[in-house]
C-alpha cells in the first residue's frame, strides 16, 4: 500500500506507464528518495511488449543493445538467447528487471489515467484514472509510449463482423486458435510482416489486406554463440559508451562514405553487407541515402531486385513494391518470409489501391470484385503514434488549459519534455525526441536521468513549479521541422507525419538529427541551468 495514498498526501512524483522508460523512472525516482508512485493501464509491466504479444513479435535492434545500461551487474547476469529477441524474452527480461528491483511495489495495475489537471494554487497535479481512483503528485511524467494508442480501422460494417477480431496490439495473452481457420489480416506494417508469414503456416487459408506496400528486410536472427557471449559481457562497457552519443544509440553507424563517391562494386558490396546484417541498419547503408534521392533510389533498386527473386508471381510482386515513399522514410520492416510466403498456395494478397473493401459483414470482407468469407480477422493497422497516448487523456494544465487545444496546430514541446502551459509536468520519447529513431532502451534511461536531474535541481532549489518557455519550444519545434526538410522523410505519409491518422496535423514529429546531437542539446540545457524553463 503506497503511503501518500491513504494518508491523502501528494506524492513526489507520478509516473505513467510500466514499459521501458516507466519501470527505468520509477526505479531511478525511488533510488532518488522521492516518493514515487507508477501508475500503469495493463495490467503488469512491459509496455509495448506486455501488449503486442502476437506470434512473430521480435525487436528489430539487436537484443544486448535493446537493453537497459545502467546496472553492470543486471547487464552482466542477463542472458539473451538470440541476436533478434521475440517478444516473450523482452517481456522475461522486463519482469526480471521489475523483479530484481522490486518496482511492481510501487505500480498500481489496471488504472488507466483518464484526466490529469493542474491546480496553479497549490502546483500539484490530479491524476483521475478510469476507475475513479484520484492521485496527487508533485510533478507528473507522461511515459505513455509513442506507439501505444492502437487504431481500430474506419470501414463500412466494420463492427458486424461476428467472426474472431484480433488486434495485434493487444493480442490475447492465452493466444489464438488460427488453425485451420480463414482469417484476413488488415495492415502490412511492421506489425502485419512480422505476423502474417506466421498466420499463413496456421491458417487454412490467409488474406493479406494491403493499403500500401512497404519495405521490409529478412531479419538474419540465430542464437547467439557462446562465444559471443562472452565478447560481448567482456567488452559491454565500451560497446555501451559508444552507443551513449551515437546515431541511433546503438554501437552500428552508416559508411563514411556517400554512395555516389563509391564504385558499383563497393557500393553493392556495403548494400549487400548491410542487407545481411538485417534489421533497421540497412536504413543507413551510406550517410546521403536519407537526403539524396539518386542515393536512395540505389538502396531502392537493390532492396526492390530483392523482392522480385523471392516472389514467383511477378505481378504479386508488383503490388508488393513500394512507388509511394523512398526507401526508408516509412520505417523498414523487418520479417522472417514475408515476401516468400506469397508463393504459399493458401496465401492472397489484396491490394486495396486497386479493390478497396466496400464492407465488412458478419461473415467477410466484401470488395468490388469478390466476397472473401473470413473467421478471423487480424488488424494490423498501426496507431495513433506519438501523440496519441497523450491526448487520449483529457490533460488540462495552468488555468485549466487543455492539451488537446493547446495542439490543436500540431504539438509544440521544448526537447520533448517540457510543453508550455504544463508546469510540472513531462513527457517520455514523445513528439520533439529520436524516440523511434533510435534504441529506446537507451533512449529511456537519457530521457528519465534527464528528467530527474531537472526534479532534483528544483527540490534542492525549493522551485515549486518548473515549465517550459514557449519561445524555446517554438524554437525547437521549428528546428524538428527544419531538419526534417533537410531530408526525404518529409516525402512519405508515413505516421511519423501523423498521416494515418485522419485530420491529423501533418508534422514530422520524430527529431531526426540523431540521438547523440540530441543528447547534447539536453546535455547542454542541464548543464547551463535550464534556461529554456521558468523555474518559479
Ligand atoms: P511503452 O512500452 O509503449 O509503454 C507505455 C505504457 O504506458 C504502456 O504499458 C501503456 O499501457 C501505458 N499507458 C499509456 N497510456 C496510459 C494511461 N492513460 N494510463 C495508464 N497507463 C498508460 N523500438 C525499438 O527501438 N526497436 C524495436 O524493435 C521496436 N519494436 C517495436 C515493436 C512493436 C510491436 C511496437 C508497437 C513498438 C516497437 N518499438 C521498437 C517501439 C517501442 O514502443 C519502444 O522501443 C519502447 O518499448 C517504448 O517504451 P516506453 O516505455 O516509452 O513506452
Ligand atoms: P503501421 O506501420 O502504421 O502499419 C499500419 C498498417 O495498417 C499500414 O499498412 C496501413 O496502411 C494499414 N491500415 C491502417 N488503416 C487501414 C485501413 N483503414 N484499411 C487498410 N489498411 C489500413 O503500424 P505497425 O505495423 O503496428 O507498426 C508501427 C511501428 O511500430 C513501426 O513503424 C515500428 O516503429 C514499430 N514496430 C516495430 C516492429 C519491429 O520490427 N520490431 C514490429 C512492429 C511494430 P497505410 O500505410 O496505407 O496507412
Amino acid at each position: 500500500m503506497h503511503p501518500s495514498a491513504e494518508q491523502g498526501s501528494p506524492y513526489d512524483v507520478i509516473i505513467i506507464g510500466a514499459g521501458f522508460a516507466g519501470l527505468y523512472g520509477v526505479h531511478q525516482a525511488a533510488r532518488a528518495g522521492l516518493n514515487v508512485l507508477g501508475l500503469e493501464a495493463g495490467a503488469d509491466v512491459g509496455g509495448t511488449w506486455f501488449w503486442n504479444r502476437y506470434p512473430g513479435a521480435r525487436c528489430d535492434v539487436e537484443s544486448v543493445d535493446y537493453s537497459y545500461s545502467f546496472d553492470e551487474d543486471l547487464q552482466q547476469s542477463w542472458t539473451w538467447t538470440e541476436r533478434f529477441a521475440a517478444q516473450p524474452e523482452i517481456l522475461a527480461y522486463l519482469n526480471h528487471v521489475a523483479d530484481r528491483f522490486s518496482l511492481r511495489e510501487r505500480y498500481r495495475f489496471e488504472q488507466r489515467v483518464g484526466a490529469a489537471r493542474f491546480d496553479d494554487a497549490s502546483c500539484l497535479w490530479t491524476l483521475r484514472t478510469e476507475t475513479g481512483a484520484e492521485y496527487r503528485s508533485r510533478f507528473v511524467v507522461f511515459a505513455t509510449g509513442c506507439l501505444s494508442a492502437p487504431i481500430k480501422p474506419n470501414i463500412p460494417g466494420v463492427e458486424t463482423f461476428a467472426g474472431e477480431e484480433i488486434f495485434t496490439a493487444q493480442w490475447p495473452e492465452e493466444g489464438a486458435c488460427l488453425e485451420g481457420k480463414r482469417v484476413g489480416v488488415i495492415g502490412t506494417g511492421s506489425s502485419g510482416i512480422q505476423v502474417s508469414p506466421i498466420i499463413a503456416r496456421q491458417a487454412e487459408a490467409l488474406t493479406v489486406f494491403q493499403r500500401s506496400p512497404n519495405f521490409s528486410v529478412p531479419i538474419p536472427n540465430r542464437p547467439w554463440t557462446e562465444q559471443e557471449q562472452t565478447q560481448i559481457r567482456a567488452t559491454y562497457r565500451q560497446r555501451r559508451e559508444k552507443s551513449y552519443y551515437a546515431p541511433a544509440a546503438t554501437p552500428h553507424a552508416s559508411i563514411q562514405t556517400k554512395a555516389l563517391d563509391l564504385t558499383a562494386q563497393e557500393r553493392e558490396e556495403a548494400m549487400q553487407d548491410r542487407w545481411s546484417q538485417g534489421g533497421v541498419l540497412f536504413n543507413k547503408v551510406f550517410p546521403d541515402q536519407n537526403s539524396d534521392l539518386t542515393a536512395n533510389e540505389l538502396v531502392r533498386d537493390f532492396a526492390v531486385a530483392k523482392i522480385r527473386a523471392k516472389v514467383e508471381n511477378q505481378s504479386v510482386a508488383d503490388d508488393l513494391i513500394p512507388t509511394d515513399h523512398p526507401i526508408g522514410t516509412k520505417r523498414i520492416c523487418t520479417d522472417s518470409g514475408y515476401y516468400e510466403m506469397f508463393n504459399r498456395p493458401n496465401v492472397a494478397l489484396v491490394n486495396l489501391r486497386r479493390e478497396p473493401i466496400l464492407e465488412i459483414t458478419p461473415t467477410g470482407a466484401r470488395t468490388g470484385e469478390r466476397f472473401i468469407e473470413l473467421d478471423t480477422l487480424v488488424y494490423a493497422t498501426g496507431f495513433d503514434a506519438m501523440t496519441g497516448s497523450l491526448l487520449r487523456i483529457d490533460i488540462r494544465g495552468s488555468n485549466d488549459a487543455r492539451l488537446g487545444e493547446v495542439w490543436a496546430d500540431g504539438p509544440v514541446t521544448y526537447l520533448g519534455f517540457g510543453i508550455p502551459g504544463f508546469p510540472n509536468m513531462f513527457s517520455i520519447n514523445s513528439v520533439g525526441t529520436p524516440s523511434v529513431m533510435a534504441n529506446m532502451a537507451l533512449h529511456s534511461e537519457q530521457q528519465l536521468d534527464w528528467v530527474l536531474a531537472l526534479i532534483a535541481h528544483s527540490r534542492a532549489g525549493n522551485i515549486a513549479r518548473v515549465e517550459a518557455r514557449e519561445e524555446a519550444a517554438v524554437k525547437w519545434t521549428d528546428h524538428l521541422m527544419e531538419v526534417a526538410e533537410g531530408t526525404l522523410f518529409v516525402k512519405a505519409n508515413s505516421w511519423y507525419m501523423g498521416a494515418n491518422v485522419e485530420g491529423k496535423k501533418r508534422v514530422f514529429m520524430p527529431y531526426i538529427g540523431g540521438f547523440g546531437n540530441y543528447r547534447r542539446f539536453c546535455d547542454e540545457e542541464r548543464d547551463n541551468g535550464y534556461p529554456s524553463f521558468e523555474l518559479g
